[in-house]
């Protein structure tokens, strides 16, 4: 196999690549490429009408041009990568082929981006998105030259920035960039149009083919927001984290999904009862919003295909778009929860942790219902409760501004506890069934280990203070055995008083208390560490690798039909 471009330099500022020593055989790859388990992801689309049937198949070819795309975007060298790699049939080109496709080129996302080929060199931070040899320093002084509109495009999401011949920097519109992959994306996007009978959908099909020409995405972002079918895709240009200079380039990715009506029932009936749970708030009266305002929407939806950077490494459950602050502000973001990849986690992943972490009473309660009705909760909890600060000398701020670091956390803890006691209140009111109440926490229990298994961050340092207070609340136990236990007497009012605790922190505005919640109060203690370690021993998966055969066979129907 030659690897001669592989070894080419990637930038002037990368470091050399590892020493050959460090990059693992066959045997070790495969193990590092287990860690994600295969799992079959499907929807039923027998009980959809034929044409929006017809619709999907288009629809999921534009997607996999996302691919394609998306592996341009993460690294010039990875098409001709994968040819090689393709052609390499012994165990060792097998396993490197699983892991390319896994992390969508040659460096392990698992583990801080090691290469896992020889002669490969460190993942450069700027991607495919700026020039060659160009420098941060060099790309940020041209940015600071250029009069403010240039300015805002060279900065914007839907630029590369490429040496012209004459060796200065330019902005080049994805629209010219990625011209050949996008016009087949709109033609297939067009196709889709044509095939569907749901207005809403055809409107952001067509707004989406049209942003893929001209490079403006605000009409086709606002034709997503107001997408109300039972096919919802999500395709495009979306998040920014492949951009490690700048997070300003938006990465291809695509998510074809089918609503759920089931549970976006549900979702209403939850959504009709959040102003009693707001009014009922175990907080100062005072604190409580007398009239909630409009909440962002939310979806729940089962995937049947995605691609780029939708389709790499550990896969989303959820989403928040769209990025554009201009349509966050206007109109607001739309939160869609994937719950077909929320159930392959649980089943994967939450339910061997339980296994582990939980006592055996308890390791019979955990259920899908209940994790995923908290998923529910915990989004829709986001808007409840305190948004604005009160200081005591009565100055008032948002919360994310009085709390700065210890933000993210704080509000990642409330939205998970409040969702308990929001969820509790359900039960007793009979909108939920009582059955519920048992499997509520102790799936919250395991599903804490789940979170706190992926190290720093705002979900797993609110998930350590919860953890730690619900403990020295009498909450949760632990055995003699190192198992954990929900105790039923005491859950309740623990759930209740952190909540209140939490709450109150925001709206007074307490940086220090804050930051001793999230700072001392989260440390992770060794009867947690305990659990995690054994977690590790037993090769629990880290998450899932889907594979796709609702849309393999609506692409084979539709090939035997021509
Ligand atoms: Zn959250």
């Amino acid at each position: 196999m030659g690897l001669a471009l592989a070894a080419a330099r990637t930038s002037a500022a990368d470091p050399p690549p590892p020493p050959a020593a460090s990059i693992p055989n066959a045997a070790a790859l495969e193990r590092l490429s287990a860690r994600l388990a295969p799992v079959e992801l499907t929807a039923d689309v027998t009980s959809l009408p034929a044409s929006e049937r017809a619709a999907l198949v288009p629809l999921v070819e534009a997607s996999k041009l996302m691919d394609g795309l998306y592996l341009r975007q993460v690294w010039a060298g990875n098409p001709t990568l994968l040819l090689d790699l393709q052609a390499d049939k012994t165990p060792l080109g097998r396993a490197r082929l699983r892991a390319f496709i896994q992390n969508k080129g040659p460096w392990l996302r698992l583990d801080k981006d090691q290469p896992f080929l020889p002669g490969i060199g460190a993942k450069p931070a700027a991607a495919n998105f700026y020039p060659a040899g160009a420098t941060k320093a060099e790309v940020e002084a041209w940015l600071r030259g250029l009069p403010s509109a240039s300015r805002a495009d060279a900065e914007g999401f839907f630029t590369t920035i490429r040496r012209t011949p004459a060796g200065a920097l330019g902005a080049v519109p994805y629209s010219v960039e990625y011209q050949g992959e996008l016009e087949l994306a709109a033609d297939l996007l067009r196709a889709a149009a044509r095939a569907t009978a749901q207005p809403t959908l055809r409107a952001f099909l067509e707004a989406r083919a049209a942003a893929f020409s001209s490079n403006n995405y605000y009409d086709s972002d606002v034709a997503w927001m107001k997408l109300d079918a039972s096919v919802e895709p999500t395709i495009g240009p979306y998040e920014v984290y492949e951009d490690g200079w700048f997070s300003a380039k938006a990465a291809f990715e695509a998510y074809v999904t089918i609503r759920d009506d089931a549970e976006t029932a549900k979702l209403g009936k939850i959504a009709g009862a959040l102003q009693d749970i707001e009014d009922n708030l175990p907080i100062d009266p005072k604190l409580r919003n007398p009239k909630l305002g409009g909440m962002a929407p939310i979806r729940v939806v089962n995937v049947i295909f995605s691609a780029g950077d939708g389709n790499r490494a550990v896969q989303a459950a959820a989403f928040n778009l769209p990025n554009d602050e201009r349509i966050a502000k206007q109109i607001g973001t739309k939160r869609t929860l994937l719950k077909n990849v929320q159930e392959a986690k649980f089943k994967h992943v939450l339910s061997p942790i339980a296994r582990i972490a939980l006592a055996p009473a308890d390791r019979n309660q955990v259920s899908f219902d209940a994790f995923f009705t908290h998923i529910l909760m915990h989004e829709l909890m986001h808007g409840l409760g305190p948004h604005q600060s009160t200081a005591r000398d009565g100055k008032t701020t948002t919360v994310r501004a009085a709390l700065q670091d210890a933000y993210g956390p704080l509000e990642e803890a409330k939205a998970d506890i409040a969702g308990l006691f929001a969820l509790q209140r359900l039960i007793d009111k009979g909108l939920l069934a009582p059955s519920l109440e048992r499997a509520v926490y102790t799936t919250f229990l395991a599903s804490g280990f789940r979170s706190l298994r992926f190290g720093g961050g705002a979900h797993a340092t609110g998930m350590a203070l919860q953890m730690n207070t619900l403990l020295d609340a009498g909450g949760f136990t632990v055995a003699r055995d190192g198992s954990f236990t929900v105790v039923a007497a005491k859950i309740k009012d623990a759930v209740r008083a952190l909540t209140a605790e939490i709450m109150t922190v925001q709206a007074t505005g307490d940086r220090a208390k804050a930051m001793e919640m999230v700072g001392a109060r989260a440390k992770l203690r060794p009867e947690v560490a305990a659990v995690l370690a054994k977690v590790g021993k037993s090769k629990v998966p880290v998450d899932i690798e889907p594979r796709f055969p609702t849309a393999d066979k609506l692409l084979a129907a539709s090939a035997r039909g021509r």
